[in-house]
Order: C-alpha cells, then sequence, then structure tokens
C-alpha cells in the first residue's frame, strides 16, 4: 500500500471530544486505540495521513442555545454571541484538556509528541509521532496580568486565537451570520493588544480566525509576526461571517502568513449552510480563490475535525486521501499539494517560533 500525502493540519477539537468530561484514562485510550466516533483518532489519522497539527483547547459556552445547528440549516441565519465565561470555569475547562493531551501523549509510547518547537516536529516526523501543537481557541483561561499566560507557555503553549465567536476581556468574536459580512463589532481591547505583544515577545503564534473584521485589523497593525487564520475560509466564495475578505487575504499575503481551509460545511457552502452532504469540490473553490491571492505558500489546511459537521464525502480523518485526490483531479501539481496539505504550516510555525 503507497503512503498516503502526509497532513500537517490547522484545527482539530478532539480535546473537547475525549478530554473535556469524562476521564483522561478513557479518552487517551479512546484516542490512541481509536473508536467509530468522531472525526479524529490516532489509527485513523495514520490511515488518512495526518501527521500533526494544531490541537485547539475550546472552552465550551456555559448555556448554548440547542437550536444552534437547526438554526445553521436555515437559508439565513444569526446567532447571537453567547455570554462570556468567568476566568475560573475557563481555567478548569483549559486544565482539563490541557492534561488530557498530556495523558495521551504520556500513553502513546512515543506515538505522540507535543510540540515546542520546530526541532520537535521535524523529530515527530522522522520517528513516525503524531505532532501536536498545543492552541488555545479564545483565551479566557488567560487573566489580564498575563500570569496564566506565563504558566500555559511552560506547558507547551504555542498558538493563541484571542476570541472565539464571543467576547472576551481581549476583543469580540465574529457571530455566526449568514449572510454577513465580518465586520460585526469593536476591534480588541488594551488587554487584547498588550496580549498581541506578549504573544509577539514569547513567540506564540496569534489565530486570527473567529475574530471580527476590526480585531483582525487591529492584530495585522500590532503584530511583527506572519498573519494567520487557523480555520476559515474565503468570503469572496461563502459570504459568512467567519470567512475572510480579498482585503484580509491580501493582508495576509503580505505578512507572510497562511490561511487554513476549514472543512465546516456552513463556511464551505455558497448557501452557508450546515449540511454535510457537500462535495469536496466545494473546498477545491475555496482553495482555488484563496491560492489565487495567497499563492501556493499561503494556503493550508484548517479541518475543524470534531468540532463541525464536515462533508460526508470526507467523513472523518482517514478520508483525507480523497482530498488530496480532489486537489488532483483540479490539476494542483504535486509540488502545491505537499505545501497545502503540510509543508506550509510547519514553514509558518518555523518562522513565527524561530529555530
Ligand atoms: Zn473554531
Amino acid at each position: 500500500m503507497t503512503h498516503p500525502t502526509p497532513i500537517f493540519d490547522g484545527h482539530n477539537d478532539v480535546l473537547l471530544r475525549l478530554m473535556h468530561k469524562g476521564d483522561h484514562a478513557s479518552g487517551a485510550k479512546a484516542f490512541l486505540e481509536g473508536t467509530d466516533k468522531g472525526h479524529l483518532d490516532l489509527p485513523r489519522a495514520r490511515a488518512g495521513g495526518f501527521t500533526g497539527g494544531l490541537f485547539a483547547v475550546f472552552c465550551p459556552p456555559i448555556e448554548r442555545a440547542a437550536s444552534v445547528e437547526e438554526l445553521m440549516r436555515g437559508e439565513t441565519y444569526d446567532i447571537p454571541l453567547p455570554t462570556g465565561l468567568a476566568l475560573t470555569d475557563a481555567q478548569q475547562a483549559a486544565i482539563a484538556m490541557i492534561a488530557g493531551l498530556f495523558r495521551i501523549e504520556r500513553s502513546s509510547k512515543g506515538a505522540v509528541r507535543i510540540c515546542r518547537n520546530a526541532a520537535d516536529i521535524d523529530c515527530a516526523a522522522v520517528s513516525g509521532a503524531l505532532a501536536a501543537v498545543l492552541h488555545i481557541e479564545g483565551a479566557e483561561p488567560i487573566d489580564a496580568d498575563f500570569r496564566m499566560l506565563d504558566i500555559l507557555y511552560q506547558a507547551g503553549l504555542r498558538s493563541i486565537g484571542p476570541v472565539w465567536s464571543r467576547s472576551n476581556i481581549f476583543g469580540h468574536g465574529v457571530p455566526f451570520r449568514f449572510p454577513s459580512s465580518p465586520d460585526t463589532g469593536p476591534g480588541l481591547t488594551d488587554a487584547g493588544k498588550a496580549l498581541v505583544k506578549a504573544c509577539n515577545e514569547l513567540k506564540v503564534l496569534i489565530d486570527l480566525s473567529h475574530l471580527n473584521e476590526k480585531g483582525f485589523w487591529d492584530v495585522a497593525k500590532l503584530s511583527d509576526a506572519p498573519l494567520v487564520a487557523s480555520h476559515s475560509n474565503a468570503h469572496a466564495v461563502s459570504p459568512h461571517s467567519r470567512n475572510l475578505t480579498d482585503d484580509q487575504l491580501r493582508a495576509i499575503r503580505d505578512s507572510g502568513g497562511l490561511v487554513g481551509i476549514n472543512y465546516a460545511t456552513s463556511f464551505l457552502r455558497e448557501d452557508g449552510r450546515m449540511n454535510a452532504d457537500t462535495p469536496l469540490e466545494t473546498l477545491v473553490r475555496h482553495s482555488d480563490h484563496l491560492i489565487g491571492i495567497l499563492g501556493p505558500d499561503g494556503v493550508g489546511l484548517g479541518s475543524d475535525f470534531d468540532g463541525a459537521v464536515i462533508p460526508t464525502a470526507l467523513g472523518d480523518v482517514s478520508g483525507l486521501p480523497k482530498l488530496v485526490e480532489a486537489f488532483r483531479a483540479a490539476g494542483y501539481d504535486e509540488e502545491t499539494i505537499r505545501k497545502i496539505c503540510r509543508d506550509n504550516w510547519v514553514s509558518v510555525l518555523r518562522r513565527t517560533w524561530g529555530g
């Protein structure tokens, strides 16, 4: 059997699925031995060529309207932002998921490696280990004095999305709204601007996905690192509030940054609907547009595995070779495919982190 094309991915929520609730031992077992639930675990990752990526710590809203998924199947929708999280609630949730990732690594006997620098990713590639980069989606666990930032950095945190789709002390996320511009509210707070500076000093990646447009431009103005949106798509193809306008894409290009293509059907489809019956050609339309602006060095993948309704045509992480085939069918050459699937992510992490 030929080896599948190696993938390095910008976003998954497997820690939320397996480690947020329930005990770590069974979560680690489910990840390492595999199940048929959700999208991502180690055996299915190996089958699909998924060699690593950013593993998100996402502190879920305490209360969320049960009808959100139903609403996003509609023709238009405007989901109100959920209320903010208390610091202690967010920290508890984050500790559960981060400790869960430590447990996975420890139980894996070398098969999973938490990567804190580019050399770790290189070593994981050589040994065949799954490379996990610790990422926070929404900085609610971090206090305004950044004490928790120091602790999380020492624990291995190397990527921060200042906001998820809600407001916090750092800024305001974009609501799930279709059709809509991403310009939905005010930009970063003073604490948010200080967080950008702190991330630059620590050489921690700042993730632009989920920020509204003003917050995006605040980061673009302040940050000295390549601009990265780990899991967002092209607004020109699907006019969703979560997607990036051509002006935003050009700013990312000019910084030497990257956009990871999100497989969430509501951000892929031209009609904005959450509907798993979505052909992979729809995803290729986004990659065509993104490559048209960012070039073949500025586009990667950002699956949203275990965090979104993705095309049935892909199914789960083991279906990634079908996506590679869709790129081939669209006429992408092998070098471009290698870059989109893995090398661009590793390059932008190396340039952000140094070394
Ligand atoms: Zn997300």
